[in-house]
């Protein structure tokens, strides 16, 4: 998506060689008319799966897990991020490693929100090393649900993350794919440039 790459090369901030700060638009501050284009992008990658659910985690995910459902048609759920390990009972829950806080985190959906007849689609922000998208992942499992697929805003393709969900046969879709943060540069994977 290329107003996306744009987006990326005029307001990121590369913090370091594999972490990038994009808080103008997509982690802190939500430029809604371009998040409703990404909602838009991803209902077209998906259109024709049957989704029934968007899935996505607290809080950079919400906006464009909200702007996704809007395109589908279809209601928005987002896990929770608890800090006890105290499970209850009407919850889903799954361990995520955070990344970018260095500390494992307890996700927690409510079973009230999806079921076994639910086909899901995860939506988020950025992809790293794939912990809280696999959270995701085990949560639709233990629900019985469908995983259709997960949409990426953002991913960063030297991380393991695409790797580790690919491996599982999970259909994945990214609309910017970062190549490499080296020397404080955004690369974009070129694969991705020539498809579009
Ligand atoms: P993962 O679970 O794939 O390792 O990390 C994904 C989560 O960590 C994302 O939802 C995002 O919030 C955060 N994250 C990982 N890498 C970055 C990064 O380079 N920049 C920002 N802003 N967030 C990141």
């Amino acid at each position: 998506m290329n107003s996306l790459k744009q987006k990326i090369l005029e307001e990121g901030k590369v913090l370091s060689d594999s972490v990038i700060k994009v808080d103008t638009f997509l982690n802190h501050q939500v430029d809604p008319v371009f998040m409703q284009s990404i909602g838009e992008e991803f209902s077209k990658l998906f259109t024709g799966s049957g989704i029934t659910k968007v899935l996505t985690l607290e809080s950079s995910g919400i906006a464009p897990a909200v702007m996704t459902g809007l395109s589908l048609g279809v209601p928005v759920v987002f896990a929770r991020k608890r800090q006890s390990l105290t499970l209850h009972e009407q919850m889903y829950s799954a361990e995520v490693y955070s990344y970018t806080k260095q500390e494992a985190n307890n996700i927690a959906v409510s079973k009230d929100y999806i079921d076994a007849h639910d086909r899901v689609l995860i939506i988020d922000d950025i992809l790293a090393n794939g912990q809280a998208a696999l959270g995701m992942v085990n949560i639709i499992d233990q629900a019985g649900a469908a995983l259709e697929g997960i949409g990426v805003v953002i991913e960063k393709g030297f991380q393991e993350g695409r790797e580790a969900l690919r491996k599982r046969g999970i259909h994945v879709e990214t609309l910017a794919s970062i190549e490499s943060l080296a020397d404080g540069h955004v690369t974009f994977q070129t694969k991705e440039a020539l498809s579009e």
